[in-house]
């Protein structure tokens, strides 16, 4: 899919009177099958620009289109449905359900798709095995290292086959080793057909990707292919 953000601003309200524009007037175009990365400092609006393409947040003004269809303009229900079919996040903190095992974190964006239950096991299995953790199957999140962790999330980002990824800071809690595992499982996923966007300030993430997107205070300064 091309996801393209024409004219994206996005403003906090804090309290009665501070506003805070956290984007300012920003337009991309990713194409399919591109691995970028959004390279910017803390605070400088990363995070916001990923909630925005990913509809998890509402731009205050601008569009986000999917293949030339507007998501922001979907109800709840249809934005979610968008979500679960077509985009898997990764973040920081792998939000995943500490106290359950592997196989129920991978199973929770089953159940809100149209993969039938009978094939949960074997989804599972696949993506489990790609990502090399089948071993860790019915093991509870909160016996993994952040690592595993993170892989867990990886696998579960690749449930119901998207056609993206959007990752916030993937590794900004790993290890160098784990960080690795992780940039070079990327590229795997990408190199399949998989749009990858990460957004991070770790430069490791800027080398050999397809387009790299400098943000600053909001503002796009540079996209460079
Ligand atoms: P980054 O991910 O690059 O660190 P963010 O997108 O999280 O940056 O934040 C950009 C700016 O918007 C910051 O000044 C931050 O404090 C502000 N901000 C982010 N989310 C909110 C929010 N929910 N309410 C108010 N201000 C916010
Ligand atoms: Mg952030």
């Amino acid at each position: 899919m091309i996801i393209e953000l024409k004219n994206v601003s996005k403003t906090y309200h804090v309290g009665k009177k501070e506003k805070i524009k956290a984007l300012n007037d920003v337009s991309l175009k990713i194409e399919q099958g591109l691995f970028a990365c959004v390279l910017g400092v803390s605070g400088s609006g990363k995070s916001t620009l990923l909630h925005i393409m990913g509809a998890i947040e509402e731009p205050s003004n601008g569009s986000v289109t999917y293949d030339g269809i507007d998501i922001s303009k979907y109800n709840d229900k249809k934005r979610s449905k968008f979500r679960n079919k077509n985009i898997g996040f990764l973040f920081q903190d792998y939000a995943l359900i500490p106290y359950k095992s592997v196989e129920d974190n991978l199973r929770v964006p089953l159940y809100f798709s149209d993969y039938k239950l009978k094939d949960f096991d074997s989804i599972i299995n696949e993506k489990l095995g790609e990502i090399g953790l089948l071993e860790y199957r019915k093991r509870r999140i909160n016996s993994l290292s952040g690592g595993q962790k993170q892989k867990v999330a990886l696998a579960r980002a690749l449930v119901c086959n998207p056609s993206v990824i959007l990752c916030d800071e993937p590794t900004g809690a790993l290890d160098t080793c784990s960080t690795k595992e992780i940039v070079d499982l990327l590229h795997r996923i990408n190199e399949r057909g998989t749009t990858i966007v990460v957004v991070t300030h770790n430069p490791l993430f800027a080398e050999n990707t397809d387009l790299n997107i400098q943000i600053e205070d909001g503002y796009v300064r540079k996209c460079m292919y």
